[in-house]
């Protein structure tokens, strides 16, 4: 039996750096598994591994610039929390 964690985070916009309140969804062993943006406005980014939110007013292509300045071109586990 696994039971996953849903914590209550607060997460800044990955382009603009506008918070929003998210609950973010773990597996047992703390690994992220989903996020869903509480907040109005906000929208959710596939990710793996990081709860990411942008708002819903930048472009695609703002948010996929965003992206790689913070995460390189691929996002992976080597980021300390
Ligand atoms: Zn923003």
């Amino acid at each position: 039996m696994t039971e996953n964690i849903t914590k209550g985070e607060t997460h800044g916009c990955i382009v603009c750096g506008k918070l929003y309140q998210l609950y973010v969804v773990y597996d047992p062993d703390g690994k992220f598994i989903d996020s869903k943006i509480m907040s109005a406005g906000g929208v959710k980014i596939k990710a793996e591994n990081h709860p990411l939110v942008a708002c819903e007013t930048h472009s695609g292509e703002q948010i996929e610039r965003a992206v790689e300045r913070v995460f390189g071109h691929h996002i992976d586990e080597d980021e300390e929390e």
